[in-house]
């Protein structure tokens, strides 16, 4: 397993929707381990291809509870249904000391593969619920600075461009 570089934001390869993988690869195998790998090192919750500089639809997810350590890996995933709502402050690996609070689906249903090329279905709720809208979105070349409002979103622009010089 290789740790492998972050891209942050502006990278261009963030705001790309994702393709499709066709049929998984030893190279893809190799992918999801190198992403759980630098998820962890980073002690992100989650992390998706584009942001390892692969335009591909996998995402990795640290589940983060006492019972289940186990990276779970989304390899095409879609939400398939989503209930309630609720608000609560989230960060991201590629948007470096940014954190706001955002209003995502409480429960999802989520469906993909998993890396053995076979149906998956997981049905969650709160945190983990959570981390898959968030890798979901970066699979579609979105951030979490597109779930705010316009004047959050500018100020955020004009702060962190200018935090970054
Ligand atoms: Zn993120």
């Amino acid at each position: 397993m290789a740790y492998i570089q972050i891209k942050t934001y502006p990278d261009p390869i963030l705001r790309k929707a994702c393709e499709p993988i066709e049929s998984i690869t030893g190279e893809t195998v190799i992918l999801c381990n190198n992403m759980v790998e630098t998820m962890r090192l980073a002690q992100g919750a989650g992390l998706a291809a584009n942001q390892v500089g692969v335009s591909s639809r996998v995402a990795v997810l640290d589940p983060r509870t006492k019972k289940e350590s186990k990276p779970i890996i989304l390899i095409n995933p879609v939400i398939v249904e989503q209930d309630s709502e609720e608000i609560s402050e989230e960060g991201c690996l590629s948007l470096p000391r940014f954190y706001e609070y955002i209003k995502r689906a409480k429960k999802v249903l989520v469906r993909g593969i998993n890396i053995d090329g076979e149906p998956f279905e997981m049905e969650c709720e709160g945190f983990l619920a959570r981390a898959i809208q968030h890798e979901l979105d970066h699979l579609n070349g979105l951030l979490l600075i597109d779930r705010l409002s316009p004047v959050k979103k500018d100020l955020f622009k004009k702060k962190y461009m200018k935090d970054r010089k």
